[in-house]
């Protein structure tokens, strides 16, 4: 019989997050246009002001949309991490899979989210220290091994960042039909420090943008997987390892994604739209429909990145994602196909 899991309440959260204004766009007199109400919805505002415009005067200037959670510049990393990961852990180490997406334009704290910084930790390091710490409450009859690796996706290849020299890495099915990548540097470590020091290593190994020197790559996602492996210790009493992972992704930037036409059912590619968050996005709300009924009609093999987390979506893995913003004026257009974006993987 199928296993359950331990708490479904909901297979797909999709969060928003919006960051701080900064120093750069108060510098350009950029107003904040995106604001917080309630627990679960934002209010983004049209900045354009032109009086002569008739057809845009007589349209809403606001965009209401909900969130199962909304974040604003006020909430602390810890209690973005409470509120939407904390709560997977128990499933990992229990067998089941789940997967955290960090989505949006460059610059809009995806990689805040996720890896923050020394004295503020991001996602990644918050959850290896309580996936460590739930081990260490349980493990009394239980072995269990946990293994982190660091990749990338980049022009849909597969990049080891924990060793960059072992060129583009392969997606593999195994004996048993699930995704593995072929050859990835697996470390097991019961360190949060180490963690930390390898994610630092690993993210120097970033395939950088050629036209954009000085920004840390917005094309590739940046994806941590960890593999926890559980063996009952009493013998003969359920001799299979089971085995849960977590997927923890840095997406690449969502600008290029933004000049999607979003009009119809799926989203249509355009000149220069990163392929992955395209399939990423038709996979996850095709998923996210009421029962599941069109989870067949899901087409993994669009990307890498689908491929690669086939068996971490639907069915009884959970899935989050967390998407970015900018509460500036200036990044209007990004917001708004930013929301549309995370709205839509919801299929509310
Ligand atoms: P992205 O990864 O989406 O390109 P970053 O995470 O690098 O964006 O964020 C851009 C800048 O904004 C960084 O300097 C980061 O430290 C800062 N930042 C992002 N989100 C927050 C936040 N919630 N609070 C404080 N600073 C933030
Ligand atoms: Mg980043």
């Amino acid at each position: 019989s199928a296993m359950k899991h331990p708490s479904v309440e909901q297979q797909l959260t999709v969060a928003l997050r919006i960051r701080p204004i900064n120093e750069a766009e108060l510098e350009e007199n950029a107003a904040i246009i995106s604001h917080r109400v309630g627990d679960q919805m934002v209010v983004l505002m049209d900045p354009s002001e032109d009086p002569d415009d008739i057809l845009r005067a007589n349209r809403s200037r606001e965009k209401t949309f909900i969130f199962d959670k909304v974040f604003d510049h006020k909430a602390t990393q810890e209690k973005v991490y409470v509120s939407m990961t904390k709560n997977l852990v128990e499933g990992v180490i229990s067998g089941f899979n789940a997967t955290i997406f960090a989505y949006g334009p460059t610059g809009a704290g995806k990689t805040y989210t996720m890896l923050g910084t020394d004295c503020d930790p991001g996602i990644y390091i918050r959850t290896l220290n309580d996936l460590f710490k739930a081990i260490e409450a349980t493990s009394d009859n239980m072995d269990y091994t946990v293994s982190m690796s660091y990749l990338e996706i980049y022009n849909e290849v597969i990049r080891d960042l924990l060793n960059p020299s072992s060129g583009f890495l392969d997606l593999r099915e195994d004996a048993r039909g699930s995704i593995q990548i072929a050859g990835i540097t697996e470390v097991s470590t019961t360190n949060a420090q180490e963690i930390m020091q390898l994610l630092t290593k690993g993210n120097k190994e970033r395939t950088q943008e050629p036209t954009a020197a000085n920004k840390t790559s917005s094309r590739s996602h940046a994806i941590l997987q960890v593999t926890v492996k559980q063996k009952s210790r009493v013998k003969n009493i359920n001799e299979e390892v089971q085995v849960g992972r977590l997927f923890m992704v840095d997406l690449a930037g969502s600008e290029r994604a933004a000049q999607t036409q979003n009009r119809g059912k799926r989203m249509k590619e355009g000149a220069h739209i990163n392929r992955s968050l395209l399939a990423l996005g038709n996979c996850i709300s095709a998923l996210s429909e009421k029962g599941g009924s069109r989870a067949q009609y899901v087409n993994f093999r669009d990307s890498k990145l689908t491929r690669l987390l086939k068996d971490s979506l639907g069915g009884n893995s959970r899935t989050v994602m967390i998407a970015h913003i900018s509460p500036a004026s200036i990044y209007f257009e990004e917001s708004r196909t930013t929301l549309i974006y995370a709205y839509r993987a919801k299929n509310i």
